[in-house]
C-alpha cells in the first residue's frame, strides 16, 4: 500500500531541489497524482504534504523518546487450535475450512491430508466424490439438498457464531433462495460481534470504511471495529486497522497495528514492506523491529505443517 501522503511526499523530494520553486513539478505527473488519489487541486495536495510531514516528525520523535517497547508484554489474542492436528489455526486466508456438522474450523492441511489419504487407498466407487468431501473430523458425508438457510438458522439461533455470520451473509447477498435483507442480516453481524465474534467486527469495520447501504462512512468507527476483530482473535483485521490509521495520519498508532499483526503471524507482502518502510523511517525502534520479526518467526513456526504447506502450495 503506497498511502497518498507518502507518494505525494515522494513527489514533493524528486522535484524540490529548488525550493522556492514548486513550479517544475511536471504537470503531466501532477494531474496523475491529483486524480489518482483524489485531490480536488494542487493546494489540496501541498497541504496534505505539510499535514503528512508533521504526523512524520510527531512519530519519528515519539519513536525516539521511547524507553520502553509497548508491545514488550502485548499478549495476542488466543487463536485456536484445528482440533484434528492440534496446532493452532492458520492465520492466513483460506487456511481453514469452517464445518457446520461439528460446528469447527479445521485447518486446510488436515483437509487436505483426509482427502488425500482416502484418495491414495482408493475411494469406493460408489460412495464416490462424497466420501472425500466428508468432514475429516467426524466423517460425516455432505448430505444432498440441505436447506442451507434452516440450517444457518438452527446453528446461528443455537449460539453458533461462524454459522451467525454465515446467515448473516445470506440474508446481505441474498443467497440460498432468501431476498436480500441487510437489516436482518446486521442483526445477526451484531450479535455475533458484540459476543466476540472477530470476524463480524470486521464486517462492520469494512462497512465504515467505506459506507455500504444504510451504513455512512465513518473512519473513527472502522478504525474502532478493526481494532474490536483484531482483539477478538480475527488477526488480520490489525493490518487494516493499521491501513485506516496511517490514512488518519495516525503514523504512531497505524505501526502498533502493524507490529501486532506480524506478531500474531500474519504473513502479508505489503504488511512487511509497511514495518520495513516504518523502521526505515524512524516510526519503529531497532528494538521493535527484530522483537517484531521474532515473534513473527516463532508464531508462524508454531502454525506450521508439512500439510498445511503443501494445501498451500496447491491452493486447496
Ligand atoms: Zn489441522
Ligand atoms: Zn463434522
Amino acid at each position: 500500500m503506497t498511502s497518498p501522503t507518502s507518494a505525494a511526499t515522494q513527489l514533493k523530494s524528486d522535484t524540490s531541489t529548488d525550493k522556492e520553486d514548486d513550479t517544475n513539478v511536471d504537470p503531466e505527473l501532477l494531474e496523475m497524482f491529483l486524480e489518482q488519489f483524489g485531490f480536488k487541486d494542487k493546494d489540496e495536495l501541498l497541504e496534505a504534504m505539510d499535514t503528512h510531514a508533521e504526523d512524520v516528525i510527531r512519530a519519528q520523535e515519539a519513536a525516539e523518546k521511547r524507553t520502553e517497547d509497548p508491545l514488550k508484554n502485548w499478549v495476542r489474542p488466543h487463536n485456536e487450535e484445528c482440533p484434528i492436528c492440534l496446532l493452532p489455526l492458520p492465520v492466513y486466508e483460506n487456511g481453514v475450512m469452517y464445518r457446520q456438522c461439528c460446528d469447527s474450523l479445521i485447518c486446510k492441511g488436515c483437509v487436505s491430508h483426509h482427502m488425500l489419504t482416502l484418495i491414495k487407498e482408493g475411494v469406493e466407487k460408489e460412495k464416490g466424490l462424497n466420501t472425500v468431501m466428508a468432514c475429516p473430523l467426524c466423517r460425516q458425508v455432505p448430505k444432498e439438498n440441505v436447506d442451507m438457510f434452516a440450517l444457518q438458522m438452527k446453528l446461528a439461533k443455537a449460539g453458533k457464531h461462524e454459522a451467525m455470520y454465515e446467515l448473516a451473509m445470506t440474508y446481505i447477498h441474498g443467497e440460498n433462495g432468501v431476498i436480500i435483507d441487510w437489516d436482518e442480516g446486521l442483526k445477526w453481524i451484531e450479535r455475533a460481534a458484540a459476543e466476540g465474534f472477530g470476524k463480524a467486527s470486521y464486517f462492520f469495520g469494512q462497512c465504515y470504511w467505506d459506507g455500504r447501504n444504510t451504513i455512512e462512512r465513518d473512519m473513527n468507527k472502522a478504525i474502532k471495529y478493526f481494532k474490536q476483530a483484531g482483539d477478538d482473535g480475527f488477526v488480520y483485521a490489525f493490518v487494516t486497522a493499521a491501513d485506516a490509521l496511517y490514512q488518519e495520519g495516525e503514523i504512531e498508532e497505524s505501526m502498533l497495528n502493524y507490529r501486532k499483526a506480524a506478531m500474531c503471524g500474519v504473513n502479508d507482502e505489503d504488511l512487511f514492506t509497511q514495518l520495513r518502510e516504518g523502521f526505515g523511517e524512524g516510526y519503529i525502534t531497532k528494538e521493535e523491529y527484530a522483537y517484531t520479526l521474532r515473534e513473527y518467526q516463532k508464531v508462524s513456526n508454531e502454525m506450521k505443517s508439512a500439510s498445511r504447506t503443501f494445501a498451500l502450495k496447491h491452493k486447496m
